[in-house]
């Protein structure tokens, strides 16, 4: 994750990079506002340390510039200004956040953590074994292009296999997950099958590769190639 600090005092310049190199960020430091644009002109930063006065186009001067540029890292904006009426000025101009000088290094690390959270991936909806896709999102399996019709419980068993596909997965596994059965003294081992046999018929019948295996005495398997089956 790479930072820029925009901060003409050199020892604090100096001491804030030193204290983000140690926390495995890399950092680039500029001493002016228009330095710091050249910078930002240049490459990309997941953050902006920036400080409010700057000899020249100051922090504010600078926010102004990021905010006509369109796509802007986050912008942690360092002051020894602390009225309410200078936070509001801070924050209106585009700041992400504020924090006052003098501050602990170990509270600008953590503003940093929170700023360049990044909104968490989208999870990855559709799953896929050769020709088979399910997708979790519009429920809609199918092989070959072919739409596959499966009841509910049949759609939760093939994304459980799916989901560990080329991995053996035991009855008691499925039975937690797709059961959501916890009480081992209730023994769903011949519905489980029941319903494997079903899902495995329409799944592969008419297809010149199996994808559903069973693993005599283990559990099954779901990929192209017949498991490895453990001695
Ligand atoms: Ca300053």
């Amino acid at each position: 994750m790479k930072i820029l600090i925009i901060e003409d005092e050199i020892k604090i310049a100096t001491a804030i990079r030193d204290c983000l190199v140690s926390a495995s960020y890399q950092a680039d430091v500029a001493h002016t506002g228009d330095a710091g644009i050249e910078f930002l002109t240049e490459q990309k930063y997941d953050a902006v340390i920036l400080d409010w006065m700057l000899p020249g186009c100051d922090g504010i001067g600078v926010l102004e510039w990021l905010r006509h540029r369109g796509a802007k890292p986050p912008v942690l904006l360092l002051t020894a200004k602390d009225s309410v009426e200078d936070r509001v000025t801070g924050l209106d101009s585009g700041a992400d956040d504020y924090l006052v000088k003098p501050f602990a290094f170990a509270e600008l690390l953590a503003r940093l953590r929170a700023l360049t959270r990044r909104t968490p991936a989208i999870p990855h909806l559709q799953l896929q074994t050769a020709d088979l896709t399910l997708d979790l999102n519009t429920r809609v399996v199918s092989r070959a292009k072919a739409e596959i019709i499966l009841t509910p419980r049949e759609f939760d068993l093939l994304a459980f296999l799916l989901r560990h596909a080329g991995e053996i997965v035991s009855r008691s596994m499925i039975a937690q997950d797709v059961w959501r059965e916890t009480n081992r003294s209730t023994p769903l081992d011949n519905v489980i099958d029941v319903h494997v046999t079903r899902l495995r018929r329409k799944v592969d019948s008419g297809h010149a590769t199996r994808l559903i295996h069973t693993v005599r005495g283990v559990g099954f398997y779901c990929g192209e190639s017949t498991p490895a089956v453990p001695s």
